[in-house]
């Protein structure tokens, strides 16, 4: 039933219009033209959200996937070369997350020009994913009547089901040592710079076990050779889908940081944020059940997998909205080597829409 020409077309209309997170208007503007034009009632929320609501029977749906793209993600040229979409190698493709866009469009196509039965759907194609899920964690869950939910913004073979994520704390830390001529007066200084790097060295980082990581992303500080250095700013994160661990991995980074600053008489301020929080749903959800008996339907392999990254799924599961996340045949995102295969895109929109359609309680 799903239209594969159309859905393509429909994907590389999508990725033509530039959309870097926070300035997804034009794309807002095209894609409420296009939910109005099949009969749902649309609104741009004050995040910059759009929101669409179609009626339908039984409990309420939420279908959800982002609008914005990461950067290089302007001027965008497909190609397609046996049946592979990428970009000309200049930029991202934006597969990323317009393969979940495109296949809910064409969903909703095919339900509302078939006359299919289908649940009660609120579709929200949200802003700033990319930047730290922004457009969601904007979104005021209280407007929207569903308790259960489908992203589709995650890589994999289609029919692998997210059913767990972690919850990720940031890190931002300044070191303050003390400045002084490095070539007349070094004793008087303090490098807030080896504090740092020994602070760095000394933590655990990279894999810690099967559901934690951690990592330093970013390190700015000094200002020339002859100067020693008075402040450091570093960034980093650490994940885990188990809140315990996060929480002692997060204690053993800010340790790290407050020994090496002692052992050198500096002084470091740390501020961490919680940037999101974990979910884990089982098949005593319903919209897990819903979801492998929809694969299973389709002859796909149904795998209920976790993931090591955070999505918008992230922040409906804390509202309430039970969410799972599906594959949307996404692969390389964020890399200038983004592809999508048209058959992953098509076999995306397939399982949607058998999700949707499957019999309330089948
Ligand atoms: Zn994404």
């Amino acid at each position: 039933m799903i239209n594969r020409a159309r859905l393509v077309s429909t994907f590389l209309e999508l990725v033509q219009i530039d959309s870097p997170s926070g300035h997804e208007e034009e794309i807002a503007r095209h894609l409420t033209a296009e939910l109005k034009s099949l009969g749902l009632t649309v609104e741009r929320d004050t995040t910059g959200n759009v929101i669409g609501r179609l009626a339908g029977e039984g409990p309420p749906i939420l279908v959800s996937a982002h609008m914005d793209t990461v950067e290089p993600g302007r001027g965008v040229k497909p190609v397609i070369t046996n049946g592979i979409i990428t970009s000309d190698g200049t930029t991202i493709l934006g597969g990323d997350d317009k393969s979940g866009v495109a296949a809910i469009l064409e969903v909703l196509q095919v339900l509302v020009e078939q006359g299919l039965s289908h649940p009660p759907l609120e579709v929200a194609l949200t802003v700033s994913e990319e930047t730290g899920l922004n457009g969601a964690k904007g979104l005021d869950l209280n407007t929207l009547r569903a308790q259960e939910g489908i992203v589709l913004d995650s890589g994999g073979p289609i029919g692998a089901i997210v059913v767990s994520a972690p919850s990720q704390e940031r890190i931002k830390a300044v070191v303050h040592g003390k400045t002084a001529h490095a070539g007349v007066e070094p004793e008087k200084g303090i490098n807030a710079i080896v504090v740092a790097a020994e602070a760095i060295a000394a933590m655990p980082l990279g894999r810690i076990d099967e559901e934690t990581t951690a990592n330093v992303g970013r390190i700015q500080g000094g200002t020339a050779t002859n100067i020693v250095p008075d402040r450091v700013e570093l960034a980093g994160e650490a994940r885990s889908r188990d809140e315990k661990k996060l929480e002692s991995q997060v204690q053993a980074m800010t340790d790290a940081l407050k020994k090496a600053a002692e052992r050198h008489g500096a002084t470091v301020e740390i501020d961490v944020k919680r940037s999101y929080s974990a979910f884990k749903l089982s098949e005593e959800d319903g919209i897990v059940r819903r979801a492998m008996a929809a694969a299973k339907a389709l002859g796909l392999t149904p795998a209920l997998v976790p993931s090591g990254g955070g999505s918008d799924a992230n922040v409906f599961n804390a509202g309430s909205i039970a969410t799972i996340n599906i594959s949307a045949g996404m692969q390389k995102v964020h890399t200038t080597e983004e592809r999508l295969a048209v058959d992953d895109l098509v076999k995306c929109a397939e399982f949607l829409l058998a999700i949707l359609e499957l019999e309330v309680g089948g």
